[in-house]
């Protein structure tokens, strides 16, 4: 008998000390490139240490005049910050190495990327062979995990890999027809119909796989970036851990979610018309939706959640529901010519993360007038008795 376990108490991460809550947001800047160097692009970002990131108001220009305009400046704080020359490990080190481990031990995370086109999500999510981006580190992590000796239970690692494009669902290592979502009557579980799975194991497979499956990915022109990534892929890996138990055998099922999320940009800025409008739509629809329901994690109200609103939302249900760990890595370019665009993910990001901060200075609110209506009735009590 095979009997399917995934486990539904929150793991205790808790106590680590470098994931306190169940939702991470880090941002990523990458360096400016050839082209906006030669273009004469300058840098409006400053990183300042591990957590606080400034906008700048003006130029950047060493020997700028107009530095003294600079008390307009916006800082933005994150759990990790990742500046121009971050490496690929430290990158994957800081935010995805400690969700492998709840893999592992039965349990679902997830990885976002999230930002506009160009600003470096598929390069951290995927990279080049020789720099690796967390899919593939991820992967091979989990490879030396099932290398240990010492383990007595048989570990099996499989990945999916689709894209989510205008809510349609491709398989981008089989492709063929859209595919449909199927909730699983008794568990609840939704499921892609049809979607292929691959096992796998080596690392240098999983980079062929992915490169492979990105080609399959739907790029199409638009105005503000020649190809322009409109859609999501979303890359699971599913572990399977099997061990005796008694007459039967135990499986546990742990799942990686890793996602490279569509462009954040704006349909207006990109001045689209017709199909691109529409495909703009769709991508804020699952956007949106995504950011709603990482608030509603980060406030612990995952309860009121409506994940139908998208397939994505649909897919990570389960991860967003609220007891598995999330880390979003928000990416931004340096370069001034997008600031509109930093600015707008640097706000969804820090948003992201101050809700499950503001829950303690409401708490500190409450005490401070219960306090003054203690306060009052106390007053009230003196006065009736000295009547
Ligand atoms: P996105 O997926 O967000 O549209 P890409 O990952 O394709 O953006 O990055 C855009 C360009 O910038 C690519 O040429 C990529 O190689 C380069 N790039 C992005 N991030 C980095 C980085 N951290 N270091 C070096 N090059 C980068
Ligand atoms: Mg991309």
């Amino acid at each position: 008998t095979w009997t399917f376990l995934t486990p539904n108490v929150t793991p205790s991460h808790a106590h680590s000390p470098t994931y306190p809550s169940l939702l991470q947001v880090a941002v990523r800047v990458r360096p400016l490139t050839n082209e906006e160097r030669q273009r004469g692009c300058y840098r409006i970002l400053e990183v300042q240490d591990d957590n606080m990131l400034t906008l700048m108001n003006q130029a950047t220009d060493r020997n700028d005049h107009l530095r003294q305009k600079r008390e307009k400046d916006k800082h933005f704080l994150y759990d990790r910050l990742h500046g121009e020359d971050s490496t690929q490990k430290e990158v994957y080190e800081d935010t995805t190495k400690p969700l492998v481990q709840d893999v592992l031990a039965g349990f679902t995370a997830t990885v976002f990327a999230y930002g506009p086109t160009g600003a470096g999500k598929t390069y951290t999510m995927v990279g080049t062979p020789e720099q690796p981006g967390i899919m593939v580190q991820a992967l091979n992590d989990l490879f030396q995990c099932l290398n240990d000796p010492s383990k007595i239970s048989k570990t099996k690692i499989s990945m999916s890999y689709l894209e989510i494009y205008n809510e349609n669902i491709r398989d981008l290592l089989q492709p063929s027809g859209t595919l449909d979502l199927r909730e699983d009557a008794k568990t609840g579980v939704i499921q892609v119909a049809g979607l292929s799975e691959r096992e796998i194991l080596t690392t240098k497979e999983v980079m062929r796989l992915l490169t492979k499956g990105n080609k399959e990915r739907t790029c199409e022109p638009t105005a503000a970036n020649k190809t322009s990534s409109r859609s999501h892929a979303l890359l699971q890996v599913n572990v399977r851990k099997s061990a005796i138990k008694g007459v039967g055998e135990e499986v546990k099922v742990g799942r990686l979610f890793m996602v490279d999320l569509a462009g954040s940009e704006r349909a207006k800025q990109t001045q689209n018309k017709g199909k691109r409008l529409q495909e703009g739509a769709h991508i804020n629809r699952s956007l949106l939706a995504l950011g709603n329901c990482i608030n509603a994690l980060a406030e612990g109200q995952a309860k009121f959640v409506n994940f139908r609103d998208s397939k994505l939302t649909r897919l990570l249900k389960e991860a967003l529901s609220g007891n598995c760990r999330t880390v979003m890595v928000a990416h931004v370019s340096p370069s001034h010519h997008h600031r509109e665009e930093t600015r707008n993910t640097l706000v969804y990001a820090e948003r992201a993360k101050k809700i499950s901060k503001k829950i303690r200075p409401t708490v500190l609110d409450i005490t401070s007038h219960v306090t003054h209506y203690k306060q009052m009735i106390k007053e009230l009590q003196e006065e009736v008795e000295r009547l």
